[in-house]
């Protein structure tokens, strides 16, 4: 026992060791927040107030709930494959695998990744000649996820235009749709298990008695459901539901997370320990000071302090770079020097606002030879050739998934044209089944071909049926034509490596999930599944619980289609390999690195300008880079460039205001403290500097409006800022400068012997 807590300072001890009741830690990035929830979990299971199974523990990502479970492991002598620790999507997956029936979905219903939900819904609108000009397949998906995100379904919606009346009418035909197909969206998954537990008393109960203990990291992102769903589940807080979050590190709005979640949560929960962290462990003095300074721009924080015994360390470092080519390389060059130096690779991060950063990063990393890997982007499951094999899967799995079949019936080509597609869908709509089930209704030509590729996915199936899953997978690649496809390819190789990922992929997957080596992919639920513990179901039969491991209720194959979509393979491609790590801000959330790069701080990108059009898009930008900030442990570094291409565009940039809102002398400007100007042919300090006016300030502008032949008021426009407007103006001759407001641009100083500026 000593040893779980003589590691905590005294409030974080309190906070371990609070009573059974409901409980608020509320406190900054890096205080500990994760190390005391998972400390007290281990704490309680020790002291003997629960058992591994009686815990309940919600992390963000699949990443975060195995280090959990790594951690708790070497805390104590358990096992901790039957903990239920995960996120919501993770939990609620395993309890819907389990009571299927009840939850009205097929044993192997699959789950649709944002992707393929939004192919699904292209080809409903489709479906009912809807204009996608009015309703645009990316606005009706936005539209059903925030109603699910809300908890509501169609049904108990209410239009208020034609417009709406539509949208909600296509929330409906979709539901309707996935429920024919067999699959489930993410948010379905939660809402699901909502509505399950909501109307299934004795379920509801055995779970609420189950699980005394609920604990919640990131508490601060949760959205209205997951929200409903912690009172639902924890009996309106007759469990104890302890949550950690920071009010500072809120960054998913625009996902539904609602922030006030935390003060409603006091209330609800009647939360009689709001307990505030307010040492840091992880960062040095500079670096938490810049990350202070910056969040203390922001209106409505719940208000907290960080401070730390570290010691100032170094300055935050800051460069800026004259194109994106350069800034890579520059991020390079240090990463070269500090890995010289004996850092280790897996320490050093590279963080950007937007995905499309990493292209450029990624490839002077590749041509420097310097291992690294990527989080989030494009994932290894969601590549098209890796999401094509899973189709054939998932087929095997459960025929009536229509995003599957359309995928690749006709991949690789087999001859199989649009209108025999449109025909099989017509048949489909007409007889009300999927498009599988319609294959023997379709006559002529139509019909063999499509006949043959229900052969090819039956006898693959058949086939396979004692085949544990590696040999199940490879077995599919080859009978798909997949791999003799790209063999053909000019640039297939690479493709061919990632298909052949999959074989390993499987193996890794049977062994980490506990499945046996030589289990059959196709076989229902392991045998010694008996560890849940029987309870009745609504209709009065006999069922056992979602007892963990997922080996209990899924076979082999469902489980690894679930784990392709959910888990999208984090960090697949370099397992075990020392790399750097390159993210977007949003995926770093939670975690720590020696040494942190900021890139792209520049505005419009950071802050993002599609936060100009929110009401607190700028105060949620600054929370982002609160994160970004105070994921650094040693080292800081922020970059900035002049120009980038961005969406095939060359962007010329002002650097991000966050800048002005950092503390000086946390900084060390490796660059002259200027911006290059593009427009002129001189480098000048005065760019961002206000114009100086001698005593006559009236005199100064009179002589600069006559010698220039420009004067204040005036309307200009200029090919890089657009159009601004005068506001003063200094010099005479060729000295001339105006002061000018380019509205979204900024305010500049240009010479105006250089720029090219017209009249309005
Ligand atoms: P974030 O808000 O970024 O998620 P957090 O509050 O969850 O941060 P942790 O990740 O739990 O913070 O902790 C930050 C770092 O500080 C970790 O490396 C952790 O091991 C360390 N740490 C936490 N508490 C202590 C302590 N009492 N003594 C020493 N190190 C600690
Ligand atoms: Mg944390």
């Amino acid at each position: 026992m000593q040893n779980l807590l003589h590691n905590l300072n005294n409030e974080q001890l309190a906070a371990v060791t609070l009573p059974a009741q409901s409980a608020l830690i509320l406190a900054g990035a890096g205080s500990g927040k994760t190390r005391v929830l998972t400390t007290r979990i281990a704490w309680l299971i020790q002291t003997g107030q629960i058992s591994p199974s009686g815990v309940l523990a919600v992390t963000f990502t699949n990443k975060a709930a195995k280090e959990m479970l790594a951690r708790l492991s070497a805390m104590l002598p358990i096992n901790t494959r039957g903990m239920w620790i995960g996120t919501f999507h993770g939990l609620c997956n395993r309890l819907l695998r389990t009571h299927y029936k009840d939850a009205a979905l097929p044993q192997t219903f699959q789950i649709l990744d944002t992707q393929d939900q939004l192919s699904a819904i292209k080809r409903l609108l489709k479906a009912f000649n809807i204009d996608d000009d009015k309703f645009p397949a990316k606005n009706v998906m936005y539209f059903i996820n925030n109603a699910k995100d809300a908890g509501v379904r169609a049904a108990q919606m209410e239009a208020f235009d034609a417009n709406e009346r539509k949208m909600i009418e296509l929330y409906e035909l979709y539901d309707e749709q996935c429920q024919r197909e067999g699959v489930v969206d993410f948010a379905e998954l939660l809402l699901r298990t909502y509505e399950l537990l909501s109307r299934n008393q004795p379920l509801r109960e055995h779970y609420q008695q189950r699980f005394r203990h609920i604990l919640v990291d990131e508490f601060q992102d949760t959205n209205d459901l997951q929200y409903k769903w912690l009172k639902l589940m924890s009996g309106e807080g007759a469990s104890a539901v302890f949550a950690v979050g920071d009010d500072d590190q809120s960054i998913y709005a625009f996902r539904g997370a609602n922030v006030g979640n935390m003060r409603a949560f006091e209330k609800d929960f009647r939360v009689q320990n709001l307990i505030k962290l307010e040492q840091n462990y992880r960062s040095h003095g500079h670096i938490l000071d810049a990350a202070n300074i910056l969040i203390s721009n922001n209106s409505r924080r719940l208000g907290k302090n960080l401070r730390t015994d570290a010691g100032q360390g170094e300055p935050v470092r800051v460069y800026e770079a004259t194109s994106d080519l350069q800034e890579a390389q520059w991020i390079i060059e240090e990463s070269k020097n500090l890995i010289n130096e004996g850092v280790r690779r897996s320490e050093i991060a590279v963080l950007y606002r937007s995905n499309a950063q990493s292209r450029v990063i990624e490839h002077a990393l590749f041509s420097a030879g310097i291992p690294y890997t990527v989080y989030g982007g494009l994932r290894y499951f969601q590549r098209a050739e890796v999401k094509h094999a899973i189709a054939y899967l998932q087929l095997m799995d459960n025929p009536h998934n229509d995003s599957a079949f359309l995928r690749v019936v006709n991949f690789p080509a087999r001859g199989i044209g649009v209108r025999t597609i449109e025909l099989l869908q017509n048949a489909a709509t007409q007889y009300g089944i999927s498009l599988y089930a319609a294959v023997p209704y379709m006559t002529g030509k139509a019909g063999t071909s499509l006949g043959s590729f229900v052969k090819l996915i039956e006898g693959a199936r058949f086939e396979t049926q004692q085949f544990a899953l590696p040999e199940l997978v490879r077995v599919v690649l080859d009978a798909s034509g997949l791999l003799a496809h790209y063999a053909t390819e000019k640039e297939g190789a690479d493709r061919i490596e990632n298909l052949e990922q999959m074989v390993n992929a499987a193996k890794q997957f049977v062994s980490e999930e506990g499945y046996g080596q030589d289990a059959p992919a196709h076989m229902g639920p392991r045998a010694d599944a008996q560890a849940g513990q029987a309870i009745v179901n609504a209709d009065g039969l006999e069922i056992l619980d979602a007892d963990a491991p997922l080996s209990t209720v899924m076979s082999p194959l469902s489980a690894f289609l679930s784990h392709a979509s959910l888990e999208a393979g984090d960090n697949q491609a370099q397992a075990g390999q020392d790399a750097m790590q390159l993210m977007t801000v949003h995926s770093a959330k939670g975690l720590e690195f020696d040494n942190v790069f900021i890139a792209g701080l520049e505005e419009g990108l950071f802050p993002h300008e599609s936060s100009a059009k929110e009401d607190d898009g700028v105060e949620e930008e600054r929370r982002l880079m609160y994160v970004a900030i105070t994921r650094a442990r040693k080292r800081l570094y922020m970059v900035f460039s002049q120009t980038r291409m961005l969406h095939g565009q060359t962007r010329y940039n002002v650097r991000s205001r966050f800048f002005d809102e950092l503390p000086e002398e946390s900084l060390k400007w490796l660059s002259p403290r200027v911006q290059a100007q593009w427009f002129g042919n001189r480098k000048s300090a005065w760019d961002d500097a206000p114009l100086t006016f001698g005593a006559d300030k009236a005199l100064t502008q009179r002589v600069a409006q006559k010698s220039s032949g420009w004067r204040i008021g005036e309307a200009v426009s200029h090919s890089r800022f657009g159009e601004g407007v005068i506001v003063n103006l200094e010099g005479s001759g060729d000295n001339c400068r105006a002061q000018i407001n380019f509205g979204s641009h900024g305010m500049k100083v240009l010479d105006l012997s250089v720029a090219k500026l017209e009249k309005l």
